[in-house]
């Protein structure tokens, strides 16, 4: 294991290391870990183990304000030489982010996605160096201007350790039993969500029948009208299942999009701009997508817009790449010039110049990175428009608790933005109909098919009060308990009995 030196600053303890989990034991066929993203949002990452494999489901990076970061500098949970092949949902950072850490660390196995996701995770791993890199250098140099001579703050990970880590990246067929180590098989289901995204159907012989375990990875909304899915599973006996949403309904689509429309009227009453926080992979397409039917249709006048994420254009070309994740309707429609992702005025602005240009326009819609405010060109764009009345800031996207755009959504109006303090004078908008995440109705839409088997559920990628909301609709609607794991805890396949939680110090 490689040496660091430090860490963001201020550095603040290491939390605890959590015991290791133990080996299988005398009658335990199979065991899942729970180690990231369980009683909380980010950090994806679950251990589940055979008698004679071991397998990593995500290696997500925690998120959300300086102590979530702080996490990701924890050593791993388990030895990650140990790990036979990784299962990767899909390439959002808190699924896919700390891969490079894990092959860094020891980890020589492949890692498994579907093709989409293998392209996108490239783009995604690459700015979370840069991101790394310009962190550490932050750090350095604050640390010089106290005048403490020490060496260099080393980053979370190098731009090598990143492309060592995509070397490990294996593209699999959506619908393809496929065997990451022998012993177990894996498919790729489509989960909508983002382009590429899976949720995973893990198989298994023990004890003369097939065990069936299911990660949902993340699921998209059912009316997307972009990406392909989600499909029907089949019966699973353990479900590991995201419940983001599982509190609540977004608005419908159609709801959303008059929405949209009125916040675009006012934006041009007030001749202001209005600027959208987009994830450079999926809500930026999105958005995209919605902002070139309405003008198609009449709905909006022709406008400005600008896509000024360097990352978010790159993603824009894989959708091109990847037809088969999207909706039939679509496939076509985006080899032409009028595309799904167009507008009648778009532009792409790659260059720091160019995106500098933006700051004296008005009457245009902005769409920059990142979704959450916490970086990026989007906080240039904030500087600029949200002290002026007229302004409509319209957020697309999950926020977490601790970042800029929730502190906007949650309707604080004075807020630092790149070391200013500015008043907000924006109007403030959740278009949670833009969410990449299926509602509480959508997540039971999931499920249903699933159920025949009688599977223990267990609720992950949640805070608390939205995980216990939707285990009460699990358990009046399917009849199922659900269990809900925290970190650290684990689920063992008993011989003869189900799933079930392992008690600690067993
Ligand atoms: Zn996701």
């Amino acid at each position: 294991m490689r040496r660091r030196h430090g860490s963001r600053p201020p550095r603040p303890p290491r939390p605890a290391r959590l015991s290791r989990p133990p080996p299988l034991q005398h009658g335990e066929l199979a065991r899942i870990a729970f180690l990231g993203a369980a009683g909380e949002v980010t950090g994806s990452c679950f251990l589940v183990e055979g008698p004679r494999w071991r397998v990593l489901v995500d290696c997500g990076m925690f998120q959300g304000g300086r102590a979530q970061a702080a996490r990701n500098w924890s050593p791993f949970e388990f030895d990650p030489a140990s790990i036979d092949a990784v299962l990767l949902t899909h390439a959002h950072i808190d699924h896919c982010g700390l891969l490079p850490r894990l092959v860094a660390e020891g980890f020589r196995g492949r890692i498994h996605c579907s093709s989409a996701t293998a392209d996108v995770t490239r783009v995604m791993l690459e700015d979370s160096a840069r991101i790394q890199a310009q962190d550490a250098a932050r750090a350095t140099r604050k640390r010089r201007e106290q005048g403490r001579q020490q060496p260099p703050i080393e980053p979370l990970y190098t731009l090598e350790d990143c492309e060592r880590a995509c070397g490990a990246l294996r593209g699999q067929a959506f619908g393809a039993w496929f065997e990451p180590v022998a012993g177990m098989r894996a498919r790729l289901r489509y989960a909508s969500h983002i382009l590429g995204a899976a949720s995973i159907e893990i198989a298994f012989q023990a004890e003369g029948r097939e065990r069936r375990i299911h990660c949902s990875g993340d699921i998209g909304r059912y009316d997307e009208p972009l990406l392909r899915g989600p499909d029907e599973l089949e019966p699973a006996e353990l479900v590991l299942m995201e419940a983001t949403y599982g509190d609540r309904d977004h608005r419908s689509m159609v709801d959303t999009l008059r929405e949209f429309e009125e916040i675009l009227r006012a934006a041009d009453e007030a001749r202001a701009n209005a600027i959208v926080p987009v994830f450079a992979l999926g809500r930026a397409q999105e958005v995209l997508h919605h902002l070139g039917a309405l003008e198609r249709a009449g709905r909006v006048r022709p406008r400005p817009v600008y896509l000024d994420s360097p990352m978010a254009i790159n993603v824009t070309e894989l959708y091109r790449r990847h037809g088969d994740c999207l909706e039939a309707g679509w496939r076509q429609l985006l080899a032409t010039p009028q595309g799904a992702l167009e507008t009648a005025q778009l532009s792409i602005t790659r260059s720091q110049e160019e995106s500098m240009r933006i700051n004296g326009v008005r009457g245009a819609v902005i769409l920059s990175a990142s979704g959450m405010c916490e970086a990026g060109r989007i906080l240039h764009h904030l500087k600029h428009n949200l002290d002026r009345r007229g302004t409509q800031l319209v957020m697309a996207g999950f926020q977490a608790a601790g970042t800029l755009g929730r502190a906007l959504v949650d309707g604080t109006r004075r807020v630092r933005v790149l070391g200013e303090w500015i008043d907000v004078a924006a109007r403030v908008h959740t278009l949670g109909g833009f969410s990449a995440h299926a509602g509480q109705s959508g997540l039971l839409e999931w499920l249903r098919p699933q159920t025949t088997a009688r599977p223990l559920v267990a609720l992950v990628h949640a805070e608390p009060s939205k995980r216990a909301a939707l285990a009460e609709r699990i358990r009046e609607r399917f009849g199922l308990a659900c269990a809900a794991p925290e970190r650290g805890d684990s689920l063992v396949l008993d011989s003869g009995a189900g799933w079930r939680p392992r008690m600690p110090g067993h």
